[in-house]
C-alpha cells in the first residue's frame, strides 16, 4: 500500500510565515502597508478576517485601529455589495497615489456592476498583491512575474510540498479562471508538466471524467461541491482541491474527499489546504510589492 497523505495548508502556511519572520526582517520591521477592499458579504468576511490575522503576525499594516474603524483614506475598508464602479476606482486610485501603500487587494468575485477586468488593470502594477494587473499577467506568460497570483502559488506550494518532482507528469487543471485555473496551468507548465486544462465545455463534452483519470497531478478549481468523484483518480495521484462550497452549513470543496483519499498519494483538503495557503501568499507578495517599489 502507498501513501495516502493529507496536505495540512495550515501547516505549510506556518512555515512559509517563519520564513518571512526570518528572511525579510528588515522589510517587515518597515511595517508593509497592506488595503484590502472587500465586501459586507460573509464569503468576503471570513476571508477578510484570515488575511487580518495574517497581517498582523507579520506586522504588515492594514490601516484598520483597534475599534475597528474604517475609512479607505486610512486604511482597508468593507464596501456595501451595490457599490457603484466609480467608487470602486476612488478608492483604488487613492490607494495608487498614496506612497505608504504598498498592496493592494480586491475581493473576488466582485459584484455584477463592477468591472473586474477595469479594476485590475487600474491598480499599480507594483502594488498588485494578487497577482491581477495585466502586465503581471504577461510576465507569468513569460515565467518572470515578480508577483504571481496568490492563489497560483499556493497551488504550486502545496505541490511542492511532496517533493515529487513535475517534469514530464500529467497535469490536469479543472477550471479556466482568470484568478486561479489558468495562472495555476501557466506555473505547471514552467515546471515542464503536460498540462491539460479542463472546464465547462470539457464536461458538457462528457470528456472530464476520461482526463481526470489521467492526472498525476490534478489541481480543481470550479466551485461545484462533488464534481470530481474519488473513483476517477489515478491511484498515487496529487490532488488539490482549490473549491470552496457550502453544503448543509459546512464548507467542502469540489473533490468527494473520502473516495478520492483511498487512491490519492497526497491531497488538500477542504478547509485547511489551499486557503491558509494563499493568505499567506497575499502577505509574501505584499513584501515583494514593498521591495520593488523601493527597488
Ligand atoms: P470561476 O467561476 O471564475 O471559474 C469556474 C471555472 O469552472 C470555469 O473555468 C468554468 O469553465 C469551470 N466549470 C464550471 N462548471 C464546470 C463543470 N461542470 N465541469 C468542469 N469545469 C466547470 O471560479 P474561480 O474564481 O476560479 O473559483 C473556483 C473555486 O475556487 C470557487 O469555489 C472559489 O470559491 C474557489 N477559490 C478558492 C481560493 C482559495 O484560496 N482557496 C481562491 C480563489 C477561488
Amino acid at each position: 500500500m502507498g501513501t495516502h497523505q493529507v496536505l495540512d495548508g495550515r501547516k505549510i502556511a506556518e512555515r512559509i510565515k517563519q520564513t518571512l519572520l526570518k528572511e525579510e526582517t528588515a522589510v517587515l520591521r518597515a511595517h508593509p502597508q497592506l488595503r484590502v477592499l472587500y465586501f459586507d458579504t460573509t464569503a468576503s468576511q471570513v476571508y477578510w478576517q484570515a488575511q487580518r490575522v495574517a497581517a498582523a503576525a507579520l506586522e504588515i499594516g492594514t490601516g484598520v485601529d483597534k475599534s475597528g474603524r474604517e475609512s479607505y483614506k486610512t486604511g482597508s475598508v468593507s464596501c456595501p455589495w451595490n457599490i457603484p464602479q466609480p467608487e470602486v476606482e476612488r478608492i483604488i486610485q487613492w490607494w495608487n497615489d498614496d506612497p505608504s501603500v504598498h498592496g493592494i487587494f480586491v475581493h473576488q468575485p466582485m459584484p455584477v456592476q463592477i468591472d473586474a477586468q477595469r479594476v485590475s488593470a487600474l491598480i499599480d502594477p507594483r502594488k498588485d498583491v494578487e497577482g491581477i494587473h495585466p502586465a503581471n499577467c504577461a510576465r507569468r506568460f513569460f515565467a518572470k512575474a515578480r508577483i504571481g497570483s496568490c492563489t497560483a502559488l499556493a497551488v504550486m506550494e502545496l505541490i511542492e510540498s511532496t517533493g515529487v518532482a513535475l517534469e514530464g507528469k500529467e497535469a490536469v487543471v479543472v477550471g479556466h479562471s482568470e484568478i486561479v485555473g489558468r495562472p495555476v496551468s501557466m506555473l505547471l507548465l514552467d515546471k515542464l508538466a503536460t498540462t491539460t486544462i479542463c472546464h465547462v465545455g470539457t464536461d458538457r463534452a462528457g470528456r472530464l471524467e476520461s482526463h481526470v483519470r489521467q492526472a498525476d497531478v490534478l489541481v480543481v478549481a470550479v466551485g461545484k461541491p462533488q464534481l470530481i468523484k474519488g473513483s476517477w483518480i489515478k491511484s498515487g495521484a496529487i490532488v488539490i482541491d482549490v473549491g470552496i462550497n457550502v453544503v448543509n452549513k459546512r464548507v467542502v470543496g469540489d473533490v468527494e474527499f473520502d473516495e478520492a483519499l483511498k487512491r490519492a498519494a497526497y491531497i488538500s483538503p477542504v478547509p485547511g489546504g489551499v486557503g491558509p495557503v494563499t493568505v499567506m501568499m497575499v502577505m509574501k507578495n505584499t513584501v515583494e510589492a514593498f521591495k520593488w517599489q523601493r527597488r
